[in-house]
């Protein structure tokens, strides 16, 4: 299998695009830590998974990705269950936006940053020391968004944060080859998830048509990807973004 004997660390694995990897990756043979602030939902999902035969590879810890410390710990417990780390994919994060000029900074940009671009950094940072430790090199996924590379209605904080997790990417590629690591950032278009579901359906009639297959995305295919992307067989995509949007950003 194609993550086998690998260990994982997903975050916002509770949901959506998080939980449909952590499934594709057991699936693949890894051992994978479920992080999430929903610590109930997390264990809940480490539970089913765990009874469909895969009891002993899969667990959950509560996190907050805003806090470092939590990261850290969550690294760490990873290695305390199974072991090592080889894989974190840093996919915790919240959407959403008022136009910029409703903006109270301390409701509009400060938390969402502390979310989608300090935990992203956060997971860099403890991942990559764990890997340096280890000596076995690693891989780091970053989930960012077409919006990281594009200005987009009511997303004026939301574009910040997900073009800084490229630019972490690129720097985290460069700075960490030299320990066998590589780092890659995804730019998922219009996945059906939670996220997407607090829009009317006259809007996510829209989101999909702004995608070549007229469909809103499946979390599935996402971790479709991001499965090649942990494994040996993508070792030379690195320091770069993998545009997983069926065409958005095309058009
Ligand atoms: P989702 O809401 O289903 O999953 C997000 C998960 O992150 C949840 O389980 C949530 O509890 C967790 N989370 C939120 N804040 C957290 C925190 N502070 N610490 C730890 N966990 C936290 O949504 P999703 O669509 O699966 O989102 C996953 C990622 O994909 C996000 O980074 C999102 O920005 C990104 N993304 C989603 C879409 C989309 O269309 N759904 C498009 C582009 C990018």
């Amino acid at each position: 299998m194609r993550l086998d004997g690998k260990v994982a660390l997903i975050t916002g694995g509770a949901s959506g695009i998080g939980l449909a990897t952590v499934r594709k990756f057991v699936r693949e043979g890894a051992k994978v830590l479920i992080a999430d602030i929903n610590f109930d939902q997390a264990q809940a999902a480490a539970d089913d998974i765990a009874g469909e035969g895969f009891q002993g590879n899969v667990a959950a810890v509560g996190v907050n990705v805003a806090v470092f410390a939590e990261v850290e710990a969550a690294v760490a417990r990873a290695v305390e269950v199974f072991g090592r780390l080889d894989v974190i994919f840093n996919n915790a994060g919240i959407a959403g936006g008022r136009p910029l000029l409703d903006h109270d900074p301390d409701v509009d940009y400060a938390p969402m940053i502390r979310i989608d671009q300090d935990g992203v950094y956060y997971g860099i940072l403890a991942a990559g020391r764990q890997f340096r430790d280890q000596g076995t090199g690693g891989v780091i996924i970053s989930t960012s968004s077409i919006y990281g590379e594009q200005a987009a209605e009511l997303a004026f904080t939301y574009s910040a944060a997900k073009a800084a997790v490229i630019s972490f990417t690129r720097s985290a590629a460069y700075e960490l080859a030299e320990f066998g690591v590589r780092a890659v950032a995804i730019t998922p278009g219009r996945v059906g998830t939670a996220i997407i579901n607090q829009f009317s359906d006259e809007l996510k009639t829209t989101f999909a048509s702004e995608q070549m297959r007229n469909v809103m995305t499946e979390p599935e295919e996402i971790a479709n990807v991001v499965a090649f992307l942990a494994s040996d067989e993508s070792n030379v995509i690195n320091g770069t973004v993998v545009h997983v949007d069926d065409g958005y950003s095309s058009f």
